[in-house]
């Protein structure tokens, strides 16, 4: 099946990169509140990718156009500074290593004053990778993995159908750490529902915690129609929590978890308010605006529902 180039999804940080498609889809298509949920992966033929960083080189160094090449690289490129690139899709750390190794030699070969290449990766992906491995993608400018951890708590896992437990989660955030890689784990306000609200809390701060990533960021959890969570929300299964009540789990993150140096952020367009700020350092300002927050409990200061994302 010809591969299909995929929309462009991204953490926030990676909004100045350009966008490279390995794969589509995501190699672990079953979590129940996922758009990529029951989406086939797809595998892209690296000699695709390698034409695609040809007209890359061929634009940013020339500003010529390499003919049958698809109208969005040239979009992406028009904006492009060239210094960092995202692969694509959900998880493009699962691309086979001899190929991604491939890939990245061949950008950095077309590009060697490029500063830093990011992915999305599953932990599954990560424990699949020996740490040398991983290090040898370091050495070819791999710089940051963004891991979607989602929530620290088993029976959550087990039930979002995420497919890993606590306990690998941490073990691949420590792979990644000993490769040197920055990690960014990323966990979703609400997923225990109202009845998993506490549990969800304790055992996502411990997990943080236990992983100690350099970035760490909550979403809010934003249904999406057609997917199993929205359904069992139809037919009453799990509640929502309420947009304070994700507020109280923000704060309960924060108060409880303990990083050595992590810039944490609520900033997704998914979130009723927006924190940032480097921990343990900005911990007691974090906590004072979560609590004049919480003490007003006046709308009117959150994100209103219309505006929020995925
Ligand atoms: S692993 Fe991530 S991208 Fe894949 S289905 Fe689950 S939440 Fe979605």
């Amino acid at each position: 099946m010809a591969f299909e180039r995929p929309d462009i999804i991204r953490p926030p940080s990676e909004h100045a990169s350009y966008y490279l498609p390995l794969t589509s889809g995501c190699s672990n298509n079953s979590c129940t509140f996922c758009n990529f949920s029951f989406t086939n992966l797809g595998m892209r033929d690296l000699a695709d990718v390698k034409r695609e960083i040809d007209a890359m080189s061929l634009f940013m160094h020339s500003r010529m156009w390499l003919p049958g090449v698809d109208p969005i690289v040239y979009a992406i490129l028009q904006q492009w500074d060239g210094r960092r690139v995202f692969l694509q899709d959900g998880d493009a750390l699962v691309y086979p290593y001899p190929k991604l190794m491939e890939a990245l030699q061949y950008l950095n070969v077309k590009f060697p004053a490029l500063e830093r290449i990011a992915s999305y990766a599953t932990p599954q992906d990560i424990l699949r990778r020996s740490v040398d491995e991983l290090k040898a993608l370091k050495d070819q400018k791999l710089g940051i993995l963004y891991m979607g951890v989602e929530s620290g708590d088993d029976e959550v896992l087990r039930k979002i159908k995420k497919n890993v437990t606590h306990d690998q989660m941490v073990e691949a955030a420590r792979k990644v750490k000993a490769s040197g890689i920055l990690l960014s784990a990323t966990v979703i306000l609400g997923l225990g529902g109202v009845a998993g609200s506490e549990r969800h809390v304790t055992e996502t701060a411990r997990i943080l915690t236990e992983m100690d990533p350099d970035y760490a960021g909550a979403l809010t959890l934003t249904l999406v129609p057609g997917t199993e969570l929205y359904k069992d929300v139809e037919r009453g299964a799990f509640e929502l929590i309420t947009p304070f009540d994700s507020l109280r789990e923000l704060k309960g993150l924060v108060e409880n978890a303990s990083f050595t140096n992590c810039f944490f952020s609520s900033m997704h367009a998914s979130n009723y308010f927006a924190i940032r700020g480097t921990l343990p350092q900005d911990k007691e300002k974090i906590l004072r605006q979560l609590n004049t927050l919480l003490a007003r409990k006046d709308p009117r200061l959150l994100r209103p529902e219309y505006m929020r994302g995925l």
